[in-house]
C-alpha cells in the first residue's frame, strides 16, 4: 500500500492512488469476509440468499460447490440460477420427477429445480384472488441452456396439463402438435455456431392456452429477428440452418413427422424441399466470368426448383433496372452486385418460408379463444452478444436484452423496493443498475441511435459510414452510454450496456436496417409455377425497394421495435418468473466450472444486486387465506375468519383476514418474549 502512495504520489496522481488504494481494501475486505463463510456447507445452499455475506466471490465458490456436487438448479431470491451440466443427467427431467413436483403439496420445499418455477406459474394461473397469465423468461448467453429449459416446461406442462379422459384424442393431438412444434423450428431456426451446436437463431414466445379446468387446449407463437443472413454466409466453422444438413434419412426423421403431426400434408411438404433444394443450388451460382458454363448449369437447377423460368432469373440476377424520368434503363451489374442479389434471393424466400411454416403451426396449434382463460407464455430470446465485429444485429439483440433487463430491474428490484417505502417497512435502500439512459441512447427521442439511423435510411442516400459516425458524435455524445474509441481507423461506437461495453461497427449498417430487396426479384417469385412459393409473394404486402415509398420504408430497426413492444406489453400484463441460465464453460465441456466465465455471465445479469435485494427483503409472501390455512391453529380466530368470508363483500374479506394473521403473529411474537414455546396444548386450548 505505502508502495502504491509513493509511486502515484511521485507522480502526482494522487486521485488514482486513492481509488487503488480502496479497491485494494475492497479487496481485502472481501478475501477476509469469504474466508469466513463454511466452504464445507456451501454446496447445501439451495438459495443463494442464504449466503453470508452475499459478494460475487461468495456466490461464485456456492455455485461452483454445487455444480462439483452435481446440483444445477439454485434459488437466487426470486429468480432461479440454471447451470449448464452439458451432459444428459438421468433422471432429473424423467415424468416422475414432474409427476412428484406437480403433486406436491409445497414443491418449493423440494430440491430447486426449474420444475418448481413451471409448478409455481401453474398455480399461479388460477390464482388467489383472480387468474392471472404469467410468463417464464430465461435469460443468458449461447449455450446457456434457454432452448433446453424451453423444451423441459413445454414436455412438463404437455405432462401435468394433459387431459385425463375427456376429449383424449383432441388433447392428445394438441400436445403432440405443440411438442412438435420444436423440431421443425429448430431444423429451420437453429444452426451449428461456434458457441452452440444447437443455436437459436431466432427469438421466440410461445404462449400455452389453459381451459377453465387448467388444461392444455392450444398454444401460441411469435416469432423475433430471423437470423435470415446465415442463408447466404456463414461464418467459419459455423453452418448454415439445420435443415440444409437433414438430407440424411435418420436426421430428417423426426422434422418430417413433426410435420405430419402439424397437418402439413405431402405434397406441401414436397414443396418446402424443392425449394430448400432450390436454394442450395442458388447458393452455388457463382458470377465469375470464368466459371460461365458451371453458372449455368446451377441457375438451371434453381430455376427448375423453383419453378421459374431460367432466362428470367438470370436477368433478375445480374440487370437492374433503374427509372430515368419516365423510362426504364437497364443497366448491367457488376460480378459483386450479382452476388448481393443471388443472396438477397436465398435470404427473402427462405425468411418467407419461415413465416410461413410460423403460421402453419399456429393455425395448427392455436385453440379458438372461446376455447382458453389463461396462458402460460415461454420467453426464448438469444442472448447477449459481443464479437470482435458487431454491426446491426447485435445492436438489436443487445437492445431486446436491455429491455428485458429493465422489465426484470423494475418488476423485482424497483417494485419490491417501492412497495417496502409504501408499506413503510424498515428498508435500506439497495442500489442496481438501471439501465433508463442507455435504453434512451438506443431508442429514445427526438435523438437516439435508432432514430438516427432510420432518419439516414429514409433519406435513400449513399450510405457514409464516416458521416453518420460524425453525425453520431454531436447528436448524442452528451449521453454517457455512449463513446468512441480514438485510435480506431474504422466508424463505429461503443455502447455500455447493462452487462458489457459492445463496440458496433456503423459500415453496412444502413443497408442492413434498409434491407432492399430489388424489385424485379418479388416479381420473379410472384411468377413461380410453384403454387406455395407464388402464395409467399403474392399477397403483395412484402416490400421491395420499388414498391415502398422512401417516406415510409420499414426498416429492419422498425419492425423489430414494433415486435418488440408488443412482446413486452404482453410481458407488462403477465406474471413473470425469471430463470438465469449459466454457461459454466465457453467450450461446452460436461461438468467443467470456469469461474472467469460464470463471474462474468453472474455481474452481467445484476444477480448480486438481485440476491443482496431479496435477501435484505421478504423473499416469502404468503397470502393471507394460506397463512391462516397453515397457521390459523394458533389462534382461535381461523373459524371466524372462514364464517366471515363467506358473508361479506371482498374489501373487508381481506381486512377480516389482515387483522387475523395480525392475530396469529401475536400470539407468536408474545410468546417470543416471554421465552416459551408453543406447545400442542395450547392449540388445542385455544380451538
Ligand atoms: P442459444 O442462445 O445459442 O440458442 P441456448 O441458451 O438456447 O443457446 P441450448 O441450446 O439450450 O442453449 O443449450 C446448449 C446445449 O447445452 C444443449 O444442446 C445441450 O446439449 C446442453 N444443455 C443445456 N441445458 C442442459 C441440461 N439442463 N441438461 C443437459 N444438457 C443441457
Ligand atoms: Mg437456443
Amino acid at each position: 500500500m505505502v508502495f502504491i502512495n509513493c509511486i502515484m504520489q511521485v507522480n502526482g496522481l494522487k486521485d488514482r492512488a486513492q481509488d487503488l488504494r480502496k479497491s485494494f481494501i475492497d479487496s481485502l475486505e472481501e478475501d477476509i469476509r469469504d474466508f469466513l463463510i463454511n466452504e464445507a456447507e456451501l454446496h447445501t445452499y439451495d438459495d443463494l440468499t442464504k449466503v453470508n455475506p452475499v459478494t460475487p466471490s461468495t456466490v461464485l465458490k456456492c455455485l461452483q460447490a454445487r455444480y462439483s456436487a452435481k446440483v444445477f438448479y439454485t434459488h437466487a431470491g426470486c429468480t432461479l440460477v440454471a447451470l449448464n451440466p452439458f451432459q444428459p443427467i438421468p433422471d432429473l427431467y424423467s415424468l416422475d420427477v414432474m409427476r412428484e413436483y406437480h403433486s406436491a403439496p409445497q414443491p418449493q420445499e423440494f430440491k430447486p429445480h426449474i420444475f418448481i418455477v413451471a409448478e409455481e406459474a401453474y398455480r399461479n394461473v388460477q390464482g388467489q384472488v383472480e387468474p392471472m397469465n404469467q410468463s417464464l423468461v430465461y435469460s443468458g448467453e449461447s449455450g446457456a441452456g434457454k432452448t433446453w429449459t424451453s423444451r423441459c416446461l413445454m414436455k412438463y406442462y404437455a405432462t401435468v396439463a394433459a387431459s385425463s379422459q375427456k376429449c383424449q384424442d383432441t388433447v392428445e393431438k394438441i400436445e403432440r402438435r405443440v411438442l412438435g412444434s420444436n423440431p421443425i423450428m429448430e431444423a429451420f431456426g437453429n444452426a451449428c455456431t461456434l458457441r452452440n451446436s444447437n443455436s437459436s437463431r431466432f427469438g421466440k414466445y410461445i404462449q400455452l392456452q389453459l381451459n377453465g379446468s387448467q388444461l392444455l387446449v392450444g398454444a401460441s407463437v411469435q416469432t423475433f429477428l430471423l437470423e435470415k443472413t446465415r442463408v447466404a454466409f456463414q461464418a467459419p466453422n459455423e453452418r448454415n440452418f439445420h435443415i440444409f444438413y437433414q438430407n440424411s434419412v435418420f436426421f430428417i426423421l423426426p422434422t418430417v413427422e413433426a410435420m405430419i403431426n402439424l397437418g402439413i400434408d405431402e405434397s406441401k411438404r414436397t414443396q418446402i424441399f424443392r425449394i430448400l433444394a432450390g436454394l442450395l443450388q442458388l447458393g452455388n451460382v457463382d458470377f465469375r466470368p470464368a466459371l460461365e458454363e458451371a453458372q449455368t448449369c446451377f441457375l438451371q437447377k434453381t430455376a427448375d426448383l423453383l419453378q421459374v423460368p431460367l432466362d428470367e432469373l438470370q436477368s433478375c440476377l445480374t440487370v437492374r433496372t433503374l427509372r430515368a424520368g419516365k423510362q426504364n434503363v437497364l443497366k448491367l451489374c457488376s460480378q459483386s452486385e450479382c452476388s448481393v442479389r443471388r443472396d438477397c434471393l436465398a435470404k427473402v424466400i427462405y425468411a418467407q418460408l419461415f413465416d410461413w411454416l410460423v403460421t402453419f403451426i399456429n393455425n395448427s396449434m392455436c385453440a379458438d379463444r372461446s376455447m382458453w382463460c389463461n396462458f402460460i407464455g415461454l420467453l426464448d430470446v438469444y442472448g447477449f452478444e459481443c464479437f470482435l465485429l458487431n454491426n446491426l444485429e447485435q445492436l438489436c439483440i443487445n437492445y431486446a436484452n436491455e429491455k428485458l433487463q429493465q422489465h426484470f430491474v423494475a418488476h423485482y428490484l424497483k417494485a419490491q423496493q417501492e412497495e417496502y417505502v409504501t408499506e413503510g417497512l424498515q428498508w435500506s435502500f439497495i442500489r442496481y443498475q438501471d439501465n433508463q439512459g442507455c435504453l434512451d441512447l438506443i431508442e429514445g427521442s427526438p435523438s437516439s441511435i435508432f432514430s438516427l439511423l432510420n432518419e439516414e435510411c429514409r433519406l435513400n442516400r449513399a450510405s457514409d459510414a464516416k458521416q453518420f459516425c460524425v453525425r453520431l458524435q454531436k447528436e448524442l455524445s452528451h449521453n454517457a452510454s455512449i463513446s468512441w474509441d480514438k485510435f480506431s481507423k474504422q466508424p463505429h461506437f461503443t455502447v455500455a450496456h447493462y452487462a458489457d461495453k459492445v463496440s458496433y461497427q456503423i459500415e453496412g449498417m444502413m443497408e442492413k436496417n434498409k434491407d432492399p430487396v430489388p424489385p424485379e426479384l418479388i416479381s420473379l417469385l410472384q411468377n413461380s409455377q410453384d403454387s406455395l412459393l407464388h402464395s409467399l409473394f403474392a399477397d403483395g404486402d412484402h416490400e421491395s425497394e420499388g414498391l415502398r415509398g422512401h417516406s415510409k420504408v420499414v426498416t429492419v430497426i422498425s419492425k423489430f421495435r414494433n415486435s418488440l413492444e408488443s412482446l413486452m406489453k404482453i410481458l407488462h400484463s403477465t406474471t413473470p418468473h425469471y430463470t438465469r441460465c449459466i454457461k459454466p464453460n465457453p467450450d461446452c465441456r460436461p461438468l467443467t466450472f470456469k469461474r472467469e466465465e460464470v463471474i462474468t455471465q453472474l455481474e452481467a445479469c445484476g444477480i448480486v444486486e438481485t440476491i443482496n435485494i431479496s435477501a435484505a427483503g421478504f423473499p416469502i409472501r404468503i397470502p393471507y387465506g394460506n397463512f391462516l390455512q397453515r397457521y390459523g391453529l394458533i389462534t382461535n380466530t381461523r373459524l371466524t375468519v372462514q364464517m366471515n368470508q363467506s358473508n361479506s363483500p371482498e374489501m373487508s374479506n381481506q381486512a377480516v383476514l389482515g387483522s387475523a394473521v395480525e392475530d396469529v403473529l401475536n400470539v407468536v411474537l408474545k410468546r417470543r418474549a416471554s421465552n416459551s414455546t408453543l406447545s400442542p396444548d395450547d392449540n388445542n386450548n385455544m380451538v
